[in-house]
């Protein structure tokens, strides 16, 4: 099949690199200290191989669609950038979007690529278009900025060059993250079962209300048990 013709997008990584791996969806649900939902791809890697960035659908299987294709993982990446956020950097970026016309169209193309990334992801992983999200990106592009780990994100995916005000964002964390190295040694706990491994024991009791639910938590626990954990 052919390619369909559009805005040019920019991706970090090839799309072997690109496939998440069962270790990868593990480190991930560490990463978060949560299970992940929907990934469909990374969308940025350690030099050691690490996921940085967690590639969403843009419709998650519940069905919701889902704006925020991009989103930061590393914990490492993802505190330095809070200390940015702490340290007022939103409101300084989104004023100067107000005074500098052209940072403000870099930005407003940075916003188009993020929406052909996201229509592109949605076409090779079968989710095809999702109409509620059109033209809707994330991170308060393409005007403002509301979360800069959003523009992260979106910069480790796409590469150097493509999101101005991400760029800025990961240059002011290179005290503590740099692209060059790795910081994933005891950045987040390797230690028992992933998250997503005692899931059915946290939402049990909202799970037991629902009969489907019930059967599916028996089968899992069966399933386990056979599977000797
Ligand atoms: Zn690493």
């Amino acid at each position: 099949m052919q390619s369909t013709p559009g805005p040019e997008r920019h991706e970090s990584l090839s799309p072997d690199q690109r496939v998440p791996s069962e270790q990868d969806l593990d480190t991930l649900s560490r990463q978060l200290g949560r299970p992940v939902r929907d990934v469909v791809e990374i969308g940025a890697r350690c030099v050691c191989g690490n996921p940085l960035v967690a590639t969403t659908a843009p419709r998650l299987s519940s069905g919701i669609p889902f704006p925020t294709t991009f989103y930061l993982t590393h914990p490492v990446i993802t505190s330095a950038i809070s200390r940015l956020e702490a340290a007022g950097l939103m409101q300084e970026m989104t004023d100067r979007l107000a005074a500098d016309p052209v940072l403000a169209a870099a930005y407003r193309a940075a916003h188009e690529d993020y929406l052909a990334a996201r229509d592109a992801i949605g076409a090779r992983t079968g989710v095809g278009p999702v109409p509620e999200i059109a033209g809707v990106s994330a991170g308060g592009m393409p005007e403002r900025v509301k979360c800069l780990h959003v523009l992260a994100g979106h910069s480790l995916a796409a590469g150097p060059g493509v999101n101005p005000l991400g760029d800025e964002a990961l240059a002011g964390i290179a005290e503590w993250w740099t692209a060059d190295r790795c910081y994933c040694s005891g950045a987040w706990d390797t230690e028992g079962d992933a998250p997503d491994r005692d899931r059915s024991r946290h939402v049990k009791t909202q799970e037991m209300q629902d009969p489907e639910a019930k059967k599916r938590a028996r089968a899992e626990a069966r399933a386990r048990r056979e599977a000797g954990e």
